[in-house]
């Protein structure tokens, strides 16, 4: 079957209903953070799917988007984002723009949000669709460029959620954060699973580290891929 290239930009009764469905069910799996879960009760997921899968972008799961990238599934946006204690104002990179949604939810709890997206395919499709819901994506800044380099024009941040697997701590990065400023990254364990890790920086630059619990990403790859 043909993907369809529609995207359904009306926000129904129906899909607010399997919104409050998907906050009661990302609550039973433990997440706690009420302005995380908010923030997913307003941002319509189906904007950011292609509209065949309408009635099922409230499930908790990842689905592929173009250039066999995903969405990351609701559960891991949500811990990730809780991990993050974003507070309004704040300076958030994120690697990998991928569908916006993440993106989305971190600009409705008030962040300033620069996002880097590898695949020229996808950075162009995230134009066309920032375009068409503006309103949804304010203080949002999207770059197409390889997120292992950051964005030392924009330097330092206040946090950085990488939403790719990294196969190591990006010391790039590391050095765009300030100090008190989180990172929340799912770091290559195995082949196929990533320990979510959130790692704060001290005065003197190091790393306090903390270990959530594994997940599975698609990697963080070098350099720029052109369409
Ligand atoms: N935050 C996205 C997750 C998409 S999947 C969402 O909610 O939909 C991860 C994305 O990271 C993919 O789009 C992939 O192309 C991108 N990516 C991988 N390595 C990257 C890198 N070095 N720099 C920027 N983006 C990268």
């Amino acid at each position: 079957m043909e993907k369809p290239k529609r995207i359904d930009l009306e926000d129904r009764y129906l899909h607010k209903k399997l919104r409050e469905q998907l906050v009661a069910e990302l609550r039973t799996k433990g997440i706690t953070d009420e302005a995380v879960l908010s923030a997913i009760g307003l941002i319509p997921r189906h904007y950011f799917l292609d509209s065949a899968f309408d009635k099922i972008a409230y499930e908790d799961r990842a689905f592929s988007i173009a250039a066999d990238q995903t969405i990351s599934q609701p559960y891991t946006v949500a811990f990730q984002t809780q991990l993050l204690k974003v507070k309004n104002g704040d300076k958030v990179l994120e690697i990998g723009t991928g569908s916006i949604y993440q993106t989305a939810i971190l600009s409705a709890l008030g962040a300033k949000v620069y996002t880097i997206e590898r695949q020229e395919a996808l950075y162009k499709k995230t134009q066309k669709l920032n375009s068409m819901i503006a309103e949804l994506l304010p203080n949002v800044y999207f770059f197409y460029g390889d997120g292992f380099e950051g964005l030392p024009e924009f330097a330092p941040f206040d946090k950085i959620i990488i939403t790719a697997a990294a196969p190591k701590v990006p010391e790039k990065l590391w050095e765009q954060l300030k100090v008190k400023g989180m990172m929340v990254i799912p770091l290559d364990e195995s082949e196929n699973a990533q320990r979510m890790l959130r790692l704060t920086k001290k005065k003197d630059g190091l790393a306090k580290r903390e270990s959530f619990e594994q997940f599975s990403f698609v990697p963080m790859l070098q350099g720029k891929s052109q369409s």
